[in-house]
Formats: C-alpha cells, sequence, structure tokens
C-alpha cells in the first residue's frame, strides 16, 4: 500500500470540497484490506474508506488516513435460462456496472441507473430510485472486518436494509470495508416503469418494446434533466432523507397545511418528501454565498464553487431549522458528514 502524504480531496469528492488528507492510499485487492488490518500503525489511524465520494460532505481536513477502494472484478458466478448471479468487486463504478449488465441482456439495475459512487457503497445506505432499491437485486457481500481481518460474508437478512439504511450505517458503522457484492439479474423482463414520469419518458422516446435499455435510457434523460451533474455543479445528490412519520401525526398536519403530500410506508408510517417541505419552507433556489439549495431539486444542496464544507453544513442547519419551526418535521441527512 503505498502512502501519500498531504492529498487534496477535491477530486475525490462530488461537492467538490478542497480539504487535504493526512494520508491517503489505496486498496487494489482483498488482500490489501487484510494487509492493513494487520498492520498496528496504519490501523491506529484515524481512518475514512472512499468510494466516489458522492454520499459525503467533508468539513474539514482529514487528520488520519484516508482509503480510496479500488478492488475491480466482475466474475459470472453462476447462471441459468433464466437468471444469472454476478459477483462484483467493491471499488467497479455502480453506473458502469449498469450499463455493461444491460449490454450482457440482464436485467434488473436499470431504474438505477446513473447513480453515482461505487459497487461497495451501495449496500451502506441500500441505494435506489424510481421503484427499485439495491435489496432488490441483492444475494450477499463480502466484508472485512477492520479489526481483525476476518472476512465475512452477509446475505439479505444481515444487511437489514431499509429505506437509505442498513447495519452498516448503524450498528456496523466504521466497522467492515465491503470488498464485493453478489447481486442476481434475470433474462426476463421483470421492469417496472410505474415509478415517476419513467412511463411519460418511454412514449416520448416512442418506445414500442420494452427493454432495459429502454428504461435505463429514459431514466437517464429524467436524472440529468432534474439533477446537476456533480461534474459541473458539486453536489451529493438528496442531501436529506425524506422523513417517516407516523400516519396519525400526517392527518393532522394534512389538516393544518392543505396540499401536504405524503405516501405510504411501512404499516402506520407515511413517507413525505422533503423536497417539498424545503421548498415550501422558502429555500428552493436560494443561494447563501457559494453555496445554496438547487433551482430545480430543493433535496439537493450544491456547491457554486469554493464553498467550504461548513458553509454548506451550516446552510443544512437552516434548513432543517426551518421545517421544523413550519411542520415539527426534523429532516435527517442522507449524506455523510466528516
Ligand atoms: C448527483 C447524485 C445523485 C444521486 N442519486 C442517488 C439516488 O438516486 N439514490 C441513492 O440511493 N443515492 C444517490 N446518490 C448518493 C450516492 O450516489 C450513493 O449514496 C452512493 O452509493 C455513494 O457511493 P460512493 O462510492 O460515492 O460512496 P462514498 O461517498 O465514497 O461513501 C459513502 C459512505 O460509505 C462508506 N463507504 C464507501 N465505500 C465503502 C466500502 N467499500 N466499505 C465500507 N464503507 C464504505 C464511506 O466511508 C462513507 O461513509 C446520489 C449522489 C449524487 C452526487
Amino acid at each position: 500500500m503505498t502512502i501519500i502524504k498531504n492529498q487534496s480531496l477535491k477530486a475525490y469528492n462530488t461537492f467538490g470540497i478542497d480539504v487535504n488528507a493526512e494520508l491517503f492510499a489505496t486498496w487494489n485487492s482483498v488482500q490489501d484490506v487484510i494487509d492493513f488490518t494487520q498492520n498496528p500503525e496504519l490501523k491506529s489511524k484515524t481512518r475514512l474508506v472512499l468510494g466516489g465520494g458522492s454520499n459525503m460532505l467533508l468539513t474539514k481536513d482529514f487528520e488520519g488516513l484516508v482509503i480510496k477502494n479500488n478492488i475491480l472484478g466482475r466474475e459470472l458466478v453462476s447462471k441459468n435460462e433464466n437468471e444469472v448471479i454476478l459477483k462484483i468487486g467493491g471499488g467497479e463504478v455502480w453506473h458502469e456496472v449498469v450499463l455493461w449488465s444491460i449490454a450482457q441482456g440482464w436485467n434488473g439495475m436499470e431504474n438505477m441507473s446513473l447513480i453515482p459512487g461505487s459497487m461497495g457503497a451501495a449496500p451502506i445506505q441500500n441505494i435506489g430510485a424510481y421503484g427499485r432499491e439495491l435489496k432488490d437485486i441483492f444475494v450477499s457481500l463480502e466484508a472485512v472486518h477492520i479489526e481483525t481481518g476476518e472476512v465475512k460474508t452477509f446475505d439479505l437478512e444481515a444487511c437489514a436494509f431499509g429505506y437509505r439504511e442498513s447495519v452498516f450505517k448503524n450498528i456496523y458503522k466504521g466497522q467492515y470495508v465491503i470488498v464485493s457484492v453478489t447481486i442476481r439479474l434475470t433474462k426476463t423482463g421483470d421492469f417496472n416503469t410505474s415509478y415517476g414520469s419513467i412511463g411519460v419518458e418511454l412514449e416520448k422516446a416512442g418506445v414500442k418494446k420494452l427493454t432495459a435499455k429502454a428504461i435505463s435510457d429514459a431514466v437517464i434523460t429524467i436524472r440529468q434533466s432534474k439533477l446537476p451533474d456533480p461534474v459541473k455543479l458539486g453536489n451529493s445528490g438528496s442531501f436529506f432523507k425524506n422523513p417517516i412519520i407516523p400516519a396519525a401525526l400526517y392527518d393532522e398536519l394534512k389538516f393544518e397545511h392543505h396540499g401536504l403530500p405524503a405516501y405510504p410506508a411501512e404499516e402506520g408510517f407515511m413517507k413525505v418528501p422533503a423536497g417539498w417541505l424545503i421548498d415550501q419552507a422558502g429555500w428552493k433556489g436560494k443561494r447563501v454565498g457559494k453555496c445554496g439549495v438547487h433551482t430545480k431539486q430543493a433535496l439537493v444542496l450544491v456547491n457554486y464553487g469554493g464553498a467550504t464544507g461548513q458553509e454548506i453544513f451550516q446552510l443544512s442547519e437552516r434548513i432543517i431549522a426551518d421545517v421544523i419551526q413550519k411542520y415539527g418535521i426534523e429532516l435527517e441527512r442522507e449524506v455523510n458528514i466528516f
């Protein structure tokens, strides 16, 4: 493992925050991770495991070791006439795997096209979009315990996936490095076009025969029209989660605030779109110094160039306070703060 000193992280996070890592290294194989766990000096350092840096806000220089996961690999584990099982290296780029799988004629990832980041980070918050989540295609993952070096397999149940949640975000936070993810894709179409404007987009494109490629193209078009491209405008996608509140509370709030939208979540709960709350609190499109709330999507905070992580964090604090004041609902950040 080659260690670089004083590495700028600007190119390693999609917010484009210019902070430095005291030490920086990459893992290119599972053995690299295991070797790391056997090195007491390196292991004792404060560390940050980095994928694509698309779900984090860096608020200060990192005093410790930042390690980028570059473990590649796309292995066909098994196949039959209906499905394939694939083991994908944690450092593979999610969207590249989506496009590759579609080109092979395998279905299941198409609705999650264009989500930035790495395969290894996908289970951390059970990524999802347009009616599909990682858990829908998930078989298992392999992770290395950072203290012991033990390689452990987690199946679907062990990951306890929820809405932008998994055991790796709570009880096992910071304890494991996800080195590979095994997924199941189908050869037969079990498509979901019911979510958002996928149907409208397919119609616009004149699609006659539904394919994973057609759905992926539709999702990409929709996403490009709504979400800022991090290469052009720093951001980390949805900054906040959509709050899930008891149905009884929703009934009370809806009485007070006409038009408050919500969708059924788990039994007895409703999911309220955080973007709507932020918009109604007057934040959509607002700019504060070098950062702000995106003009088209109030859930997305943006760096207009040169903003610090602290400035973006302070902006998020103000938004949370205003939404509490107006609706009594506390927004939770989806983005990881370091
Ligand atoms: C424009 C844009 C759109 C987005 N749209 C969506 C969306 O539609 N749906 C969605 O769910 N998310 C979305 N996101 C968020 C982001 O793409 C996902 O959360 C993605 O999974 C993050 O991957 P990453 O590799 O960039 O993770 P990073 O930001 O590098 O890391 C995120 C967290 O995971 C940890 N981590 C990373 N890799 C590993 C590993 N191998 N083992 C253990 N821990 C690890 C990090 O330490 C950190 O805590 C969007 C982001 C952007 C910028």
